[in-house]
């Protein structure tokens, strides 16, 4: 009524003060009596609902405004791809367990194919791969790394390596389906860990990715098993079309251009 007071007497802004306060008040009002009402109603209590009632929605409004600007800020998400991180065994090249010999290491067929793709599109690339037979002590860190050497002769080189010597046993946090290398494979590139894909053929690179907040893709080989696939968010048939696919993504969800909304 105060407010169709003023509002009649040309008071435009006065009414718009008055029926705003009015209704936030009545609003406020209606919050306590719901806040109080189920008990148990003694003084105490009441003066507490009182107050928080008041101080509740204004401090809710702010953090949901806060998160709308947060989120416009961010970019778009899924966010670009700027980094993927190969699995070795099983995925860049074929799985010769307890392999030391240079000579017996083969890329499957696409491997070279989609590393072309990934770095003639400007997107870091890397290795994270489990060698959990030096910690076993079946084979030597030298053996594994004249293998990897072997591996950027055939496929070029990789901006980063990240190798897990430690047993399943030793309880490292770099060992596969841990985020450790995944971490410190992205920290090495200086790329946001939700802008890193992790490419493998098992569920443990799944698992990794998804626990660094990374985006992972399986590409299963017929030792894959059929629940790894069910859980993967993301497969591909070959390591190509994995990067195909994230460079799709790229180009529909996130934004290709450099550095952006970092
Ligand atoms: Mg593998
Ligand atoms: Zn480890």
């Amino acid at each position: 009524l105060a407010a169709a007071g003023l509002l009649l007497r040309g008071r435009a802004r006065d009414a718009v003060v008055v029926a705003g306060s009015t209704g936030w008040a009545a609003i406020t009002l209606d919050f306590a009596r719901r806040r109080i009402a189920p008990g148990p109603r003694n003084p105490r209590e009441v003066a507490r609902m009182a107050v928080t009632s008041v101080l509740i929605p204004p401090a809710a409004i702010a953090h949901r405004v806060r998160g709308a600007v947060r989120h416009r800020r961010a970019g778009p998400w899924p966010p670009a791809i700027e980094a993927i991180l190969f699995d070795r065994d099983g995925t860049l090249i074929h799985d010769v367990p307890l392999n030391t010999d240079p000579a017996r290491v083969a890329p499957l067929p696409d491997a070279r194919k989609a590393l072309d793709t990934a770095r003639r599109h400007h997107l870091r690339t890397g290795v994270v791969t489990n060698q959990a037979a030096v910690g076993r002590g079946e084979i030597s860190e030298d053996d594994v790394a004249r293998i990897n050497r072997r591996v950027e002769e055939l496929l070029g080189p990789f901006d980063t390596w990240q190798v897990c010597h430690h047993a399943s046993t030793d309880g490292c946090e770099c060992r596969k389906p841990q985020p450790g290398m995944v971490f410190a494979a992205a920290a090495d590139l200086g790329v946001s860990v939700s802008r890193c894909a992790v490419v493998g053929d098992v569920g443990s690179d799944v698992e990794a990715a998804l626990a660094a907040g990374a985006r992972p893709v399986l590409v299963p080989t017929r030792h894959t098993r059929p629940e790894e696939v069910l859980a993967a968010p993301l497969v591909a048939k070959s390591l190509a079309t994995a990067v195909d696919l994230l460079l799709k993504g790229n180009l529909s969800g996130g934004n290709l251009s450099k550095g952006n909304g970092r």
